[in-house]
């Protein structure tokens, strides 16, 4: 009697179930158990009484946590019910979700690693298909999702899509700025999919929403406008940084291909391995870059220039109010008359949206969160690969960047 109650603990069986065997079974270890009284015929999907319909499939066996190195086995029976809601269903079991293979306490595991290690480890560890972690960490966002609503209490959102698989897919993706979460994010990348998003919102929570941040995609502006009356709209920092680090690399080539033509090959070499030194902010540069840097500043005086005017825009970013517009306004000046015909573009482009840009230096939008949530998310999508299906991918961005991660079974 004893060991049955060791073997209830380990398993995590305490709650409403009766041990009635404990044995081997080739190399596995079967726990057998029986349901007590009042936490039979529940219905599987809302957990209301229900009446019993008929025996389902049988007994049937759900995957826990090793014991050791040994798999581990709970087998019970598995009826359906008819529930005055959902109709015929699976009866719901404690220790399981519903539909669910695996105990609780083995998703909520697998969920863990997979936002907290690589994906071989998860695999290796938990001795599973990489596209059953995508079921699992469905399953396991679902859950959180039913028992807090992650719309709620949204005041400031940015809208973002990003491309994955060579831009031939898209996903649409709603961050809360005040708490850094990704709240929402669906496939697809058009006003049919991101009204999608406000439906879900509903009239009331958008009247909340005070501002909105987005690229500029004219079209993102006018969907979430038209679904938020009290909201200013603001173009995302983290886009306009983009637009100048392009600008950027389109001087560079250009410089590359001159110095070719005219026979430099030893200088345009050297120019090549700049990209990164260029692209990355000075903070964070290597020593390498560095000098890679100060040479381009030696013999480069129109690429040192190009850089200096992308850096100065991410400098507006870096402060807010009066001192942010000051300097926007000094930038343009500056780019208006640079005579680098990307910046002289750059320049136009942003001219045009300065109210936008505005908004945001004003109400103290950072760049780092969009970027942040963009790069982890570009990742994930690139990890997420042999999923079976988008809404697993979908939900593994969630679990990751939604907040919607579990603890370690046990540790709360
Ligand atoms: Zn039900």
């Amino acid at each position: 009697m004893q060991s049955k109650r060791v073997w209830a603990r380990a398993v995590g069986l305490e709650r409403d179930t009766v041990i009635e065997d404990v044995r081997e079974d080739g190399e596995v270890i079967v726990v057998a158990c029986r349901l007590r009284r009042n936490a039979r015929r529940r219905c599987g999907i809302c957990g209301a009484k229900a009446g019993r319909y008929d025996q389902g499939d049988g007994r049937r066996r759900w995957r826990a946590l090793d014991a050791g190195t040994t798999k581990v086995f709970i087998e019970a029976e598995a009826p359906r019910v008819s529930c005055r809601v959902h109709g015929v269903t699976v009866a719901a079991v404690p220790w399981a979700r519903h539909g669910a293979g695996h105990t609780r306490s083995f998703d909520d595991q697998v969920a863990w690693l997979v936002t907290h290690t690589s994906k071989t480890a998860v695999v290796e560890l938990m001795r599973i298909a990489w596209r059953t972690v995508g079921a699992i960490a469905a399953r396991v966002v679902a859950d959180s999702r039913a028992a807090h609503d992650p719309f709620d209490g949204l005041v400031r959102i940015g809208i973002d899509e990003i491309s994955y698989r060579r831009g031939h897919k898209y996903l649409m993706v709603v961050v809360d700025h005040d708490t850094g979460r990704l709240v929402w994010a669906a496939a697809g990348h058009d006003k049919a999919t991101l009204n999608g998003f406000f439906e879900l919102l509903g009239p009331e929570r958008a009247a909340n929403i005070a501002l909105i941040s987005a690229d500029a995609a004219e079209w993102i502006g006018e969907v979430a406008l038209a679904a938020c009356p009290n909201a200013e709209l603001c173009l995302d920092p983290f886009h306009i940084v983009r637009w100048a680090t392009d600008a950027l690399d389109v001087v560079r080539r250009w410089i590359w291909n001159t110095m070719r033509r005219l026979g430099l090959t030893g200088r345009a070499k050297h120019l090549k391995g700049c990209r990164y030194a260029l692209w990355k902010n000075p903070d964070n540069l290597t020593e390498r870059q560095q000098a890679k840097l100060a040479w381009i500043a030696r013999h480069n005086t129109p690429l040192y220039r190009a850089y200096l005017l992308k850096e100065q825009l991410r400098l507006v970013f870096a402060h807010r109010g009066d001192e942010a517009v000051a300097l926007l306004d000094a930038w343009l000046q500056w780019a208006r008359r640079c005579q680098i015909p990307a910046f002289v573009a750059l320049y136009h482009r942003i001219n045009k949206h300065r109210t936008g840009i505005i908004a945001s230096v004003t109400h103290g939008l950072s760049n780092g969160l969009t970027e942040s949530v963009n790069t982890k998310l570009r990742l994930l999508t690139r990890i997420a690969y042999g999923f079976r299906s988008t809404d697993n991918l979908i939900a593994l961005c969630l679990l990751d960047r939604g907040g919607h991660c579990p603890p370690l079974p046990g540790r709360n």
